[in-house]
């Protein structure tokens, strides 16, 4: 029996009228740009979200680099941000000018350790980037304590943290600005390519604005060179239909969450941490096994499908070797990137397949 990672076939089965309405519903409207579902959806992934303002993105690497462009963030800059990530976090702050500088992640919460940023920031250093990575939020308030104590910027990589809060506030919120994803496989996933970037400042709301769409004020009047970064009418109809189950399917992430945590760790597993003040949204769901790959080849043999997120620390990425990184800088991201495991994890998955991939788990895998 096939268990998936994610089944984005059985979540489509259960919607596939409202988004083909969705769709179509674009089509006759011929709002494909900036139109009505944009709109729509940006005014209510806002409220669900907790935040004022959103501006629809072309992806979630766009919306981070945009963030930083609207933040005046380029060359001679110095961007803290975390060892374990998606590439596409450096690569953004890469493609401003500007250098990353990265700290080492907690060893039980996967997060930025941020009892180590401030031995990190320099004259130079302008913004951080804490990334509430597996959806897990980061502790937000000692961030922007260092934030205001040091005048940086923050920008929250939400990408993975659709509806997690810290002490009930919605992630992205707390910094100047949120970036996130709806890359197909993220919580919440369009049909192709969309971002968004959250934020609640009108001022920075109207300069995010313009950086997506050509630095423009009138239709053929631009204030500077921008580039288009705009998210498209299509997906945001999608997006919309599928917000309004966001809620139930992050329910049902947190109760596998559980159910995987209640069968794994009374062998001694190690899984993901959440801190006290934090609601994690599962977008992985992670354990730590000394055998990786004898646990892998096991799994494809059962047809159980997991991945590993990320095997190859950012400090580590052959595309940053100009940054002089070497293996044991970052000591605690190096030792989950070799010991981390993703199981499958998605809100149509069942209980019974939870406890099919724990029991099978638990024959093969090394502490
Ligand atoms: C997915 C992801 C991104 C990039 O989003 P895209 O929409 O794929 O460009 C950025 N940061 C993190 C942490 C991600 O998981």
């Amino acid at each position: 029996m096939t268990i998936h990672f994610v089944d984005l076939d059985a979540q489509y089965r259960l919607i596939k009228s409202e988004i083909q309405d969705a769709i179509n519903g674009v089509l006759e409207s011929k709002d494909f740009i900036h139109g009505k579902s944009v709109e729509a959806f940006s005014k209510r992934f806002s409220k669900a979200q907790g935040s004022r303002f959103m501006v629809g993105c072309s992806n979630g690497t766009s919306a981070i680099t945009v963030a930083l462009r609207a933040l005046g963030i380029g060359p001679d800059d110095e961007v803290i941000s975390v060892a374990n990530s998606f590439f596409a976090t450096p690569e953004a702050i890469a493609e401003v000018g500007a250098k990353v500088v990265f700290v080492d992640c907690e060893a039980d919460t996967y997060s930025i350790d941020v009892s180590q940023i401030e031995k990190y920031i320099t004259p130079k250093t302008k913004c951080i980037i804490p990334v509430h990575l597996y959806g897990n939020p980061c502790d937000m308030e000692t961030v922007m304590t260092i934030a205001r104590r040091n005048s940086l910027h923050v920008i929250e990589d939400c990408a993975q943290s659709h509806l997690a809060t810290w002490k009930g506030k919605g992630t992205g919120t707390f910094g100047d600005c949120g970036t996130f994803s709806f890359y197909p496989g993220k919580n919440l996933g369009a049909y192709g390519d969309a971002g968004a970037i959250i934020v609640q400042n009108e001022e920075l709301y109207k300069l995010i604005s313009m950086h997506v769409n050509h630095g423009r004020t009138k239709k053929y009047e631009h204030d500077f060179c921008a580039g288009n970064f705009r998210m498209d009418g299509i997906q945001a109809a999608i997006l919309d239909v599928k917000l309004k189950y966001l809620k139930s399917w992050t329910e049902k992430r947190r109760e596998l969450a559980s159910h995987y945590e209640s069968l794994l760790r009374p062998h001694g597993f190690k899984t993901i941490s959440v801190k006290p003040d934090a609601k994690c949204v599962y977008h992985i769901y992670l354990v730590e096994v000394s055998n990786r790959d004898e646990v892998m080849n096991y799994f494809k043999k059962l047809d159980i499908h997991c991945g590993v997120h990320y095997p190859i620390p950012l400090h580590l990425q052959p595309a940053l070797k100009q940054l002089k990184y070497k293996k044991g800088d970052f000591p605690v991201a190096e030792k989950a990137a070799e010991r981390i495991l993703s199981l499958p994890m998605y809100a149509e998955l069942t209980k019974e397949e939870v406890s099919k991939v724990c029991e099978e788990l638990v024959k093969v895998a090394r502490i």
